[in-house]
């Protein structure tokens, strides 16, 4: 048997991120939001925050929702939930019947990337939250990313406040990279998380302290721009050789769309290009890209172009969340002259400690599925042998929450890539559970392959053992895995 992994999945809750500070950050044409603004969306924050239910909240939402379509309702309600247990029991209900026997939830952390309205619960805490509330209870069937954010790091060694502080207020308490650490040694954490388009590159950040400095000067947080890039670069390489070392994967955020600091702040620090400097210094690092890069199926065959402008109340949709399956804002920066799901591929070709996940492909629309077989058909093509043993299978709850059918992901991914003879049926078994075993190194030494990454799967034997948890099916077939 395989088991079947979802290396890409979130349980946060609206009150863990910056809400207000997100919506302010983007841009809105029509003028009667803008006038709005201030209100609307402290009132849209609290009624996501679960804090409020009022007529009038309830109005605001009803409008909110009529401007951004019905599942983001859904969405919505998902986020308002104050227990992470309860929104983690929701994922596994939604997902029922595609027998998931092990969630990677990917915790970020958004506090420094956004102007401060609310304060949010400590990084540590919500840590710890996800610990309690969500890796104790599911008993082996939940292991988390941590979150990594350097301007925190650099913060907290500087001694200088938090977000949320005046000048010469507390300091920053807590240091990202030792909580990651701590999280990855103690609670069950099995992996570190990064989210480039918050202002910071993965390696090279030198050449853009200005564009960098801006993202805080437009935030009103302006104490944060006496970093320079090499400040940046140090910090992110001590994250790579303790991941390196102690053999703990990295995922980063690849796609035009997510969260970016503000429109066209940062969204091309995310491109798969900065990671080749870290692969081509720590080759033994395991990094996923996450989604491939990969906004549109028809990327990888075209030319990049100029997107084209959608209708108003599209735009204002993509400007809210970041509309699913379209690149949204041109990168800021140069023009790139290939799209980045043709250089993912093409890097995971020479790295081989390099992985790309599918979370959030556009594959509920049924027009984009023999789109994507013609990719993927022309890719193995290229690329043979690479793409089945590197392809990761994540879906994306509940961010995809937003999307109609998203239930019907992993059918209809099955539908891509079995359906379409693309991969064989062992193929389909690496792409559901056995590479995403071996990206998060959780298989036990090998003799035959030297290279291989055990330590995960040592620290969680741990784990199980101190918590007094029965070592979980998935766990017992990875320790008896043969394969290379
Ligand atoms: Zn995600």
């Amino acid at each position: 048997m395989t088991p079947v992994i979802d290396v890409h999945a979130h349980v946060f809750r609206g009150r863990d991120i910056p809400l207000k500070g997100y919506l302010l950050s983007r841009t809105y044409p029509e003028w009667y939001i803008r006038l709005l603004a201030p209100i609307l969306f402290t009132v849209i924050e609290t009624a996501i925050r679960g804090e409020s239910h009022g007529w009038f909240v309830d109005l605001v939402k009803q409008i909110a929702f009529t401007y951004t379509g019905k599942n983001y309702r859904n969405w919505a309600d998902i986020l308002s939930q104050g227990d992470m247990e309860e929104i983690t029991r929701r994922m596994f209900s939604a997902f029922q019947k595609d027998r998931i026997e092990l969630s990677v939830p990917l915790m970020v952390d958004f506090e420094y990337g956004f102007k401060h309205s609310r304060r949010l619960q400590p990084i540590v805490e919500q840590i710890d939250a996800v610990y309690r509330d969500v890796v104790l209870p599911f008993k082996g069937r939940v292991h988390p990313f941590a979150p990594f954010d350097p301007t925190r790091e650099l913060a907290y060694r500087a001694g200088l406040p938090g977000p949320g502080e005046p000048d010469g207020g507390p300091r920053e308490k807590y240091s990202s990279l030792d909580s990651a650490k701590e999280a990855v040694r103690n609670k069950g954490f099995i992996g570190i998380k990064v989210y480039n388009p918050l202002g910071y590159r993965p390696f090279g950040n030198t050449v853009v302290d200005t564009q960098r400095r801006s993202i805080f000067r437009r935030n009103g947080m302006t104490r944060y721009e006496v970093f320079t890039g090499a400040q940046y670069d140090e910090v992110l390489s001590e994250l790579y050789r303790y991941c390196e070392r102690e053999e703990v994967p990295i995922t980063g955020h690849c796609t035009h769309d997510g969260i970016e600091a503000y429109p066209r702040a940062s969204f091309d620090f995310a491109s798969p290009r900065y990671w080749r400097a870290v692969l081509e210094r720590y080759p033994r690092l395991h990094v996923n890209l996450a989604h491939f890069g990969w906004s549109r199926p028809e990327e990888y065959l075209d030319v990049p172009r100029q997107p084209f402008f959608d209708r108003p109340w599209q735009a204002f949709r993509r400007r809210v969340a970041g509309a699913p399956g379209r690149a949204s804002d041109l990168p800021s920066g140069a023009e790139p002259t290939v799209h980045w799901v043709r250089e993912v591929a093409g890097m995971l070709a020479r790295y081989p400690n390099l992985y790309a996940d599918v979370a959030h492909h556009p594959v509920m629309d049924d027009r984009n599925i023999p789109k994507y077989q013609e990719a993927f058909t022309a890719m193995c093509r290229e690329f043979p042998g690479v793409i089945q043993q590197r392809l990761l299978f994540g879906i994306d709850w509940h961010v995809i929450a937003r999307v109609e059918h998203y239930e019907e992901f992993m059918e209809r991914y099955a539908r891509v890539l079995a359906g379409g003879k693309i991969f064989t049926k062992n193929e389909m078994r690496d792409f559901m559970g056995w590479n995403a075993l071996r990206f998060l190194g959780i298989l036990p030494p090998s003799r035959k392959v030297k290279s291989r990454w055990s330590k995960n799967w040592k620290r969680l034997k741990t784990f199980y053992r101190k918590n007094r948890l029965r070592q979980p099916k998935w766990f017992r077939e990875a320790s008896a895995y043969k394969g290379e």
